[in-house]
């Protein structure tokens, strides 16, 4: 099969003839359909964050149609349209049977972070983490649910568990921050997104918030307290995880509030012991979401409170074009890739 093939820090992918997957005996093997681009693979590639074994198949957003399926498996066909859950765990320690998936003490690897991904014709995944995708749902929004917006379900709802009348401050309004804007809206909360440029502020405008604020020419902390008469926002929803961005969160969030970070980087928290303290701040981590996170994720798109934002599609043959503008910031929702039929 056709693969992008990762061989080594900040070098191009190849794409390449490479064996297909595989199958145990509780694994599908999926036709990839298209896989959509995520901050993730460009840390990868660079070198920071996860650390894959070389040479690795990138890619943790696909959608596709069940290829082959091993011989345990009874609940896919050939033919089915699938999305995955990416988080390839044990199903059975404290953690799994808790819905907190993602933190297996058992865990085999993440999709295309660990194991090999879906830059390619065909991925591998047990039955266990495949889904179907709905008729009405198409491949390119369909892939978009894999990350994107299960990462925004398991923050919104497991870790803010952001309710009705809340004040939500959402800092980054690109792929994820755009799900996590429908996902609060829906739940009844009072939104406000924050970008960094005012192309991303009218692109992110359009999810619904209730204002988006331009943090180039506002200061965050400020708009947020003229935005509810000085008192600061509930929940504060980190997709960038810097120390400039934790830095307007806490500058937004009022006492007793939550700030829940989806954005991982290697910065630190701006923030004295002192403060927290006295503030009694919740500060909680937020990694992607579960196999139930992946159910609510598929229902959420399906009924269209969640519409997943593919702005920009590449051929497999472009990848690395994909990978460069987004890296340039040109990217104004989900970049994916299309494999060829
Ligand atoms: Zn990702
Ligand atoms: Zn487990």
């Amino acid at each position: 099969m056709k693969a992008a093939v990762m061989h080594g820090v900040n070098q191009p992918l190849v794409v390449e003839e490479v064996p297909e997957p595989k199958l145990e005996y509780d694994e599908v093997l999926v036709a990839t359909k298209v896989c959509g681009i995520c901050g993730t693979d460009l840390h990868i590639l660079e070198g920071t964050g996860y650390k894959p074994k070389l040479p690795h198949i990138l890619g943790h957003e696909p959608s596709g149609v069940v290829a082959r399926v091993g011989e345990g498996v009874s609940k896919f066909a050939v033919g089915d349209r699938v999305v995955p859950n990416i988080f390839f765990t044990c199903g059975e320690c404290f953690f799994c049977r808790t819905n907190r998936e993602t933190m297996c003490t058992n865990f085999k690897g993440a999709l295309g972070v660990g194991i090999n991904g879906g830059y390619a014709d065909y991925f591998k995944a047990p039955a266990k983490n495949l889904f179907i995708l709905p008729d009405k749902i198409g491949f390119k929004e369909g892939s978009v649910i894999a990350d994107a917006v299960v990462t925004a379900v398991h923050a919104v709802r497991r870790r803010a568990m952001v309710k009705a009348d809340d004040v939500v401050l959402v800092i980054g309004v690109g792929g994820v921050g755009q799900s996590v804007i429908q996902i609060a809206k829906h739940a009844g909360a009072k939104v406000f997104g924050v970008a960094r440029r005012a192309q991303r502020a009218a692109v992110g405008e359009k999810f619904g918030p209730d204002v988006v604020i331009n943090s180039s020419t506002q200061d965050v902390g400020q708009a947020v307290s003229s935005l509810t008469n000085g008192k600061g926002a509930d929940i504060v929803i980190d997709n960038v995880g810097t120390n400039q961005s934790l830095t307007q969160g806490l500058s937004a969030v009022h006492r007793g509030g939550r700030i829940v970070m989806i954005g991982e980087t290697d910065d630190t928290i701006p923030l004295s012991t002192f403060k927290l303290c006295v503030n009694e701040l919740d500060i909680l981590g937020s990694r992607s979401g579960g196999r139930q996170d992946t159910v609510e994720a598929i229902q959420l798109v399906e009924s269209g409170v969640v519409t997943p934002f593919v702005s920009d599609v590449f051929p497999l043959g472009k990848i690395n074009e994909a990978f460069e503008s987004i890296r340039e910031g040109n990217i104004m929702g989900r970049a994916v890739i299309t494999m060829a039929d």
